[in-house]
């Protein structure tokens, strides 16, 4: 803190991403990336954007981006936001869409950005909690609020709600904006994208980081009613008219265009997970029910802060929050064959 400061960035409290680091050879299962990789053809399309047009300013609407995401989801391109990776989606989100006077509701265990967000914008958050077994309840998402907002699945736990409860959920809020956060949606889970046209108040959010294997390009969206949309550019031309550059917009609109890679590695990280999944359970680790590409375990002995610093001293990272209910959880994000293969021996030798 020092007396420049301006006393709104003396208040903040910002989220602490996880570890990203600098030693090659570790196996770094703490944050979600996808193992396998991008496209080829996502590598090219960047390639051949690499030229004298990089003095360009990008398209500030990412018009072409919008239309092939529109297509894929059947909807119209005006349907589409885009952001510079799901993060900055949901900020423009919270500062545009939610109500002031009215706590945001969300789960008390969850993406830790949210809480982060209500303190950036000064707008009061309420944390639902989970029920014993982790799911969220519909039930809890019918009080008076100022907005709705969970990941679904949900992080760190993979629980998913199924699109039914969902439904309940907006029909309960016809008021109110409903923000279903599909960070991880492609790996099992159904998404609410089909629902968009029936209920004005939903938008869903997505991102190119995980199953598109684009985290390094920072490249995430929010589908919705055309009014929200446009709510969400009047914020967005208010902060950054050119969040993605041209690199970006080229990359993630090949990565729509190649469904059969995506497929592949989405089909990969399922059946992994679920080879994980039996795995430690026979290690004596309780396994939460996952349609993420991660795993949230805890062992029936050990306590997951040490078996991190555990599995860290042998090269392998897994996320442990020093927090209520889930300090004795690890979550795992699903690797590469040979990744998973070394986090079970390196589990089995502790
Ligand atoms: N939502 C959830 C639930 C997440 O876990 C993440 C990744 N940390 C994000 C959104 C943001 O992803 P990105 O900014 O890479 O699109």
């Amino acid at each position: 803190m020092s007396k420049f400061w301006s006393p709104l960035v003396n208040d903040l409290v910002p989220y602490v991403p996880g570890e990203q680091p600098k030693m090659a050879n570790l196996v770094k299962l703490n944050t979600n990336e996808n193992p396998f990789g991008p496209s080829p053809k996502v590598i090219e399309a960047i390639q051949a954007e690499l030229n004298d047009n990089l003095r360009l300013y990008p398209d500030p609407e990412g018009e072409s981006l919008c239309q092939a995401i529109a297509d894929y989801h059947n909807l119209k391109p005006e349907q589409v936001f885009l952001g510079n990776g799901s993060d900055e989606v949901l900020a423009h989100i919270f500062y545009g869409l939610f109500q002031h006077g009215e706590p945001i509701l969300f789960p008390d265990i969850t993406y830790s950005f949210y809480p982060v967000y209500c303190g950036l914008y000064r707008i009061e958050g309420q944390k639902v909690p989970l029920t014993d077994g982790f799911e969220i309840n519909p039930e809890d998402y019918k009080q008076p609020n100022g907005g709705v907002i969970f990941p679904n699945p949900n992080a760190p736990t993979g629980r998913y709600l199924g699109l039914e409860h969902v439904e309940e959920i907006l029909q309960a809020n016809p008021d109110r904006v409903v923000v279903v956060d599909e960070a991880y949606v492609d790996f099992g889970g159904e998404s609410a994208i089909t629902l968009v046209d029936r209920y004005p108040n939903l938008l869903v959010s997505q991102t190119l980081s995980k199953a598109r294997s684009l985290a390094g390009l920072r490249v995430g969206f929010a589908v919705g009613h055309a009014d929200l949309i446009e709510a969400l550019n009047r914020v967005k031309n208010s902060f950054n008219s050119y969040p993605l550059d041209r690199l970006a917009l080229a990359g993630a609109k090949a990565a729509y265009e190649d469904d059969a890679w995506f497929r592949k590695c989405c089909e990969g990280v399922i059946s992994e997970r679920k080879r994980v999944t039996v795995a430690l359970e026979g290690l004596g680790f309780e396994v939460l029910p996952s349609k993420a590409n991660f795993i949230f375990a805890r062992h029936k002995e050990t306590a997951g802060e040490v078996l991190a610093k555990r599995l860290r001293e042998q090269g392998i990272i897994v996320r442990h929050f020093n927090k209520p209910r889930i300090s004795d959880f690890l979550r795992i994000t699903i690797g590469t064959p040979e990744q998973n293969d070394a986090l079970i021996s390196g589990l089995r030798s502790l």
